[in-house]
């Protein structure tokens, strides 16, 4: 059987879903392994060191394939060069996908969704989730490090004392926690809150204080945080105020999944912060977690310079393709039986991750998103 790594296409995309490290994999598996010419190129990995792995480099992957790899969903004109049956494995935000979810659909592909493999032990191995938010945690940490204009860690000179820099995080998951630990290895001195209540005591583990404030927490489903009503909402930007205000770098990377960002900060709490203060919004692509900021531009508001994250994940191209192609290779393994690509639809993985299959929508939510769309 034959399994393709295609050169990704989308301005800003860098990373690679497959690396040479684990071509070796795949061929120990029983799969030829096709990649499409430069597929690596953006993340400094050459042609060569792909061929050197046991891969073969060529212009066209797609129509003789059995599995298509990617980091981004394929666009509609390489869906229709599939043969029916081929299955894709990629991040598909099926939300904001319904079309492509259509074109999928009707040209016979098994599509599975690496954002959908549920966040059960079984499946850490394929969480490309948690793997791309610990780069981008880590991304935040070391942008906020290298924007501010001064000193991290606390130094004790002859010519004096630097006092350490006071970061502040909000959103304390994958992102936010590796934003912490990175902050705190830089020598900064952290505060941090989330809804959650079971972050306090990890933000804790990091290192960092954990902002307690009057609030009641927000536990939804699965571990994740639920929306704030626009009453919580305000009320804890008020209470946020005085930390923001004393901060010299904030990190926010607050998320609740299928929502835009929540707003957390607004202008007149960044307005608050000294002059020459640093703001670094993961959440800037999704919504912002801050008033004013822009995905993937550096603006200034009052006297802070507030960086919008965009594709932050690319920005470390090399180690974030090698974490994601690590995910992607165990999904597979998963769903390959004696050589040959075979997904077991009663394993809960398998099942949960896949969109279409079989000339149907089997991911219930896109199903229902999509025939309403539809009629
Ligand atoms: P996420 O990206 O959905 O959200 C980031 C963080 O923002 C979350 O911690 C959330 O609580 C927080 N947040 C939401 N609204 C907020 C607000 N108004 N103010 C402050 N913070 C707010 O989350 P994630 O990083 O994907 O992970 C969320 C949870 O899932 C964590 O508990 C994490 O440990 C858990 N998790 C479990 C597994 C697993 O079991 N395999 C894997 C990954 C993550």
């Amino acid at each position: 059987m034959k399994i393709a790594v295609v050169r990704e296409t989308r301005p800003g995309e860098h990373r690679v879903a497959l690396v040479p490290d684990l071509v070796g994999k795949l061929t120990g598996l029983g799969y030829e392994v096709l990649v499409e010419s430069d597929a690596g190129s953006a993340a400094d990995i050459a042609d060569d060191t792909y061929r050197d792995a046991g891969a073969t480099v060529t212009d066209d992957v797609l129509a003789q394939s059995d599995v298509v790899l990617s980091v981004q969903p394929l666009e509609p004109d390489r869906i229709a060069r599939l043969s029916s049956g081929t299955a894709t494995v990629s991040f598909l935000p099926t939300a904001q996908s319904l079309e492509l979810v259509g074109a999928l659909r009707d040209a016979q592909v098994t599509a599975f969704a690496m954002e959908l493999v549920p966040r059960i032990s079984r499946a850490q191995s394929m969480d490309a989730l948690s793997s791309q938010a610990l780069v981008a945690g880590y991304r935040c940490a070391v942008v906020a490090a290298e924007r501010l204009r001064r000193f991290f860690p606390l130094n004790m000179t002859a010519a004096g004392t630097v006092p350490p820099a006071q970061v502040v995080v909000l959103g304390a998951g994958v992102a936010g926690l590796q934003a912490i630990a990175t902050a705190r290895r830089l020598g900064a001195v952290v505060k941090a809150y989330d809804v959650r209540a079971a972050a306090a005591e990890e933000i804790r583990s990091m290192g960092a204080q954990a902002i307690e404030l009057e609030l009641e927490t927000l536990e939804g489903t699965g571990g994740y945080a639920r929306e704030m009503t626009e009453d919580r909402a305000a009320r804890q930007r008020d209470l946020l105020t005085p930390y923001i205000a004393a901060a010299d770098a904030l990190i926010t990377t607050a998320a609740v999944p299928g929502r835009t960002a929540p707003m957390l900060v607004t202008r007149a709490m960044v307005e608050q912060m000294r002059p020459g203060s640093v703001v670094v919004d993961l959440a800037a692509e999704t919504g912002g977690n801050v008033e004013g900021s822009v995905a993937g531009e550096v603006v200034t508001v009052g006297g802070t310079t507030v960086w919008g994250a965009a594709d932050v994940p690319s920005q470390m191209p090399g180690p974030a393709s090698r974490l994601y192609a690590q995910n992607v290779v165990n999904l597979v393994t998963l769903m390959t039986h004696d050589g040959a690509f075979a997904p077991d639809f009663d394993d809960e993985i398998v099942s949960g991750c896949c969109v279409t299959a079989a000339g149907e929508v089997r991911h219930g939510p896109t199903r229902e998103q999509l025939e309403g769309a539809v009629s």
